[in-house]
């Protein structure tokens, strides 16, 4: 029993900081105790053990701990890939000899499907170009969105790069170039996630999702007939005759007898809700036509909306465009309405002859008063990410005029 409860403890620790790590650093969390606990770990505790250890050893040891902390979280490498790759393949390795003779050919079948997914599709999503940007295809990256005039403005350069950015586009530190429509760089895969390959992250999301759960639910039912042979009342969900204390030290008895399959399988259902977290989330994103990237600077606009910092004006849809830098995006059915920009003193922006847009400034205040032009409806999120180049124009009907198009399809920002 005492085995089983530190295994389960340690399963529930590892699963609960690798949550607390992924997700404290979102905006929809933040002011939430997640929020809290991921400043405590990531930001508070270090700075305390630095201080120690600037006592105790002139920093020698933080200093070294920071080189290997940003070895593998600030270079680009495979060893979290290999990580993945080997807690899948050990896993598997104890889990399948274990159930193989228990179980009949449809589940044999579908095991198989199921095991083999994840793999196909990280071999996917690590080697797919994931949006590099280069002089060769700057121009093609150019036409893929339109700027929103919100978050991405025209003639911007990326200054490491020497290219233009493209709209929704990021320079990526790790990867050392420009990404088009970055939504940001995942350890898991060694690539940046951008318009190549987030169809193959997201489904890879899916089937590790899927995976840990088939296990889970597997190896449970398994469990379950071995546990059942031996205390034939005892069934996954507590029997009412049974007092709690019993089932759970049967299920305890029943790991320890099969180790192997005891083991992965509590791994495979305590990690199912964090996979299944992490990937509705993405698919909470596509939702709201935002990415990962975009998500964290619509979440910045919305600070300076609060304080008085944001201002908009009426942006003519034969707005001066300069050809090389704003083509418009010809497949995109929607043009921004408004500019929106933001000062540091709160006073509306200088006007000069290239600045886009006319009218008054007025303050904006709430997310509600600026557009997203980048969300079409979940269906269309989903097509322009599953669908390379995807031609918006045959769905949303081209021979209506564009500035009826806009009225019609005004959407706006998902405060994520
Ligand atoms: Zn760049
Ligand atoms: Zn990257």
């Amino acid at each position: 029993m005492g085995t089983f409860k530190i295994l389960v403890l340690i399963i529930l620790f590892i699963s609960f900081m690798v949550f607390v790590t992924f997700f404290g650093r979102l905006p929809a969390l933040r002011n939430t105790p997640i929020a809290t606990l991921h400043r405590l770990i990531w930001v508070h505790f270090p700075n305390a053990v630095i201080a120690a250890d600037e006592r105790l050893s002139s920093g020698k040891i933080t200093r070294s701990l920071s080189r290997l902390g940003r070895f593998l979280m600030h270079d680009r490498h495979p060893t979290i890939v290999i990580f993945f790759l080997a807690i899948m393949i050990v896993s598997e390795y104890m889990f399948l000899p274990q159930v193989w003779h228990d179980i009949g050919w449809f589940t044999k079948s579908t095991a198989a499907m199921t095991v083999a997914a994840p793999y196909i599709l990280l071999y996917l999503a690590c080697a797919a170009d994931p949006g590099y940007i280069t002089s060769q295809n700057v121009r093609y990256h150019m036409q893929l969105y339109p700027y929103d005039y919100t978050l991405f403005h025209p003639g911007r350069e990326c200054r490491t790069c020497r290219l233009p950015k493209p709209a929704r586009s990021k320079h990526c530190s790790i990867c050392k170039r420009c990404v088009a429509k970055a939504d940001h760089h995942c350890i898991f895969i060694n690539s940046c996630v951008g318009y190549g390959n987030q169809h193959y992250f997201l489904l890879l999301l899916v089937a590790t999702a899927v995976l840990a759960t088939y296990g889970g639910c597997l190896g449970l039912s398994i469990l379950a007939s071995r546990l059942q042979t031996r205390y034939p009342v005892w069934s996954l969900w507590p029997p009412k005759e049974m007092e709690y204390g019993r089932w759970l030290s049967i299920l305890g008895w029943g790991i320890q007898r099969n180790v192997n399959l005891g083991a992965t399988t509590l791994l495979a259902a305590l990690i199912s809700p964090l996979v299944w977290g992490l990937c509705i989330y993405s698919f909470y994103l596509v939702y709201g036509g935002v990415t990962t990237n975009e998500s964290l600077k619509w979440s910045e606009l919305h600070e300076d909306m609060k304080d008085g910092y944001a201002f908009r004006r009426y942006l003519p849809i034969n707005h001066r465009r300069d050809g090389a830098m704003d083509s418009g995006a010809g497949r995109w059915p929607v043009d921004p309405e408004h500019i929106i920009l933001y000062t540091n003193d709160g006073k509306p922006p200088r006007d000069h002859p290239s600045m886009p847009g006319e009218g008054e400034w007025e303050h904006i205040r709430r997310l509600k008063d600026a557009e997203n032009l980048y969300d079409l409806g979940f269906w269309n999120n989903l097509l322009d990410v599953f669908v390379p180049d995807y031609q918006f124009g045959a769905l949303l009907k081209t021979d209506v005029p564009s500035v009826e198009r806009r009225r019609l399809k005004k959407r706006r920002p998902s405060n994520v």
